[in-house]
């Protein structure tokens, strides 16, 4: 039944801002907290201040370089529209997205009222796509600026999913990806939060991608992630936007 968890949402992380503050109940266990400070012990220079917030220059041109096409996952150790980003250098991350159209960006924000301010007098480019972490019943109100957003696709990530969501308006969502949280002192995901999920997602023809159990199995059992894997019942839910 349980299937290897692998990272086939995104094939490049794309890192010109580091670090972050917590600001919404998904935060807590936040993953990218721990790796930038492991970095910062490791001596790593690029995370040299752990995971207070750094503004990378010298990554801007880093997605100009790569011959092949990718899609790529934007700030995966912070916020992009954390408040200490000033717009000017979202412009800058803005630009080399529309200088490569071979590739595919993809932007997740908690912070949905500042992406909204941001892009009011801004063009979206055509190959970045747009989402908002959506992790328990305080947090749907991201649902509500983001179907707004004028971009190619427009998605919620549900992860870690903290509980029962309820009912959904999903007008103008084309992908939802629900997961659960991963470590020691992790909080459970049940089954019937993530069926109800899915199923408003196939009611509404949203696209939906289950990533994984996280540590809370199926059948609610603490296990390794990769031995509670990414299947309901024996499928697997990966569908992407058109
Ligand atoms: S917004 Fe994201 S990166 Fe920032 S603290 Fe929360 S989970 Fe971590």
């Amino acid at each position: 039944m349980s299937k290897k968890v692998k990272n086939i949402l995104a094939d490049k992380t794309w890192n010109p801002v580091t670090g972050c503050t917590k600001i919404s109940p998904g935060c807590l266990h936040c993953y990218a907290e721990t790796i930038c400070e492991w970095l910062c012990k490791m001596g790593q220079e690029k995370y040299k201040n752990g995971f207070n917030l750094l503004l990378h220059e010298d990554s801007l041109s880093e997605p100009v370089k790569w011959k092949r096409s990718h899609h790529v996952f934007v700030c995966s150790m912070a916020d992009i529209f954390h408040e200490h980003v000033p717009f000017s250098f979202i412009d800058k991350i803005i630009r080399t997205i529309m200088l490569t159209p071979q590739h595919k960006y993809q932007f997740l924000t908690k912070r949905a009222e500042r992406m909204s301010e941001y892009f009011q007098h801004r063009k979206i480019p055509h190959n970045l796509w747009l989402g908002v972490t959506v992790e328990s019943k305080t947090t749907k109100n991201r649902i509500d600026i983001v179907r707004t957003m004028n971009a190619p696709v427009r998605y919620l990530c549900c992860e870690p999913l903290l509980e029962d969501l309820g009912e959904l308006n999903l007008d103008n969502i084309d992908w939802i990806i629900v997961g659960g949280e991963s470590g020691s002192e992790v909080r459970p995901m049940k089954k019937e939060w993530v069926l109800s999920i899915e199923k408003q997602a196939r009611d509404s023809g949203t696209a939906f991608f289950f990533k994984q159990w996280g540590t809370w199995s199926e059948d609610g059992v603490k296990r390794d992630r990769y031995v509670n894997g990414c299947t309901i019942d024996g499928k697997l839910y990966q569908q992407f936007p058109e």
